[in-house]
């Protein structure tokens, strides 16, 4: 998507060779009119699927998921970062690396808002090695729920997640791929 590139190459920041900040529009501070093309970007590759639900994990994806979510006139749930689980059946619970913190976080859903009927679009800021995405994928298996699809806003193709997924036919799609970014000088390339 050209304008999430533009942005990404205005205002993106190369940290070091697998971490780009992105607080200026995406994940601290909010362009909101930017989320809104991201959601009618998702809703034209996704709305040919019986979506009914959108599920993302706090706290970044919850800004562009809510966004999303309007566009689908579908409810959406966060995965929450526990720090005890209480497995008294009540919640689905999975274990996540976390990529930016580099710790283990459990991660819950209530039973309550996922289950066999649902028809999910999982949204995410950042795909990079595929851990979140692999914990929210077991969290809708474990709830009998569907993965219709999942929309990424920035997808670091190098880390491998990505393509991981889409071998296993996951319908993934990522509004911008990264092939390669240099921290020295700053450059981005984009997966064309
Ligand atoms: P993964 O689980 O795919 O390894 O990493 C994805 C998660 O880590 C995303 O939910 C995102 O919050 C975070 N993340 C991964 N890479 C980056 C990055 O380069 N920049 C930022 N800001 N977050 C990242």
């Amino acid at each position: 998507m050209q304008l999430l590139e533009d942005r990404i190459r205005r205002d993106g920041v190369v940290k070091s060779a697998d971490v780009l900040k992105v607080d200026a529009f995406l994940n601290h501070q909010m362009d909101v009119a930017l989320f809104d093309a991201m959601a009618r970007e998702w809703w034209r590759l996704f709305s040919d699927r019986p979506i009914n639900k959108i599920l993302t994990i706090e706290a970044s994806g919850i800004g562009i998921a809510a966004i999303a979510a309007r566009c689908f006139g579908v409810p959406v749930v966060f995965a929450k970062k526990s720090q005890s689980i209480n497995l008294d059946g009540t919640v689905y619970a999975t274990r996540i690396q976390s990529f930016t913190h580099g710790k283990v976080f459990d991660v819950i859903v209530s039973t309550r808002y996922i289950g066999e009927d649902d028809h999910v679009l999982i949204i995410d800021d950042f795909l990079a090695n595929g851990c979140a995405l692999n914990g929210l994928i077991e969290i809708c298996e474990n709830a009998g729920a569907t993965v219709e699809g999942i929309g990424i806003a920035i997808e670091k193709g190098f880390q491998g997640g990505g393509d991981a997924l889409r071998e296993r036919g996951y319908n993934l799609q990522s509004l911008a791929v990264i092939e390669s970014m240099d921290p020295k000088t700053g450059e981005i390339v984009f997966r064309a």
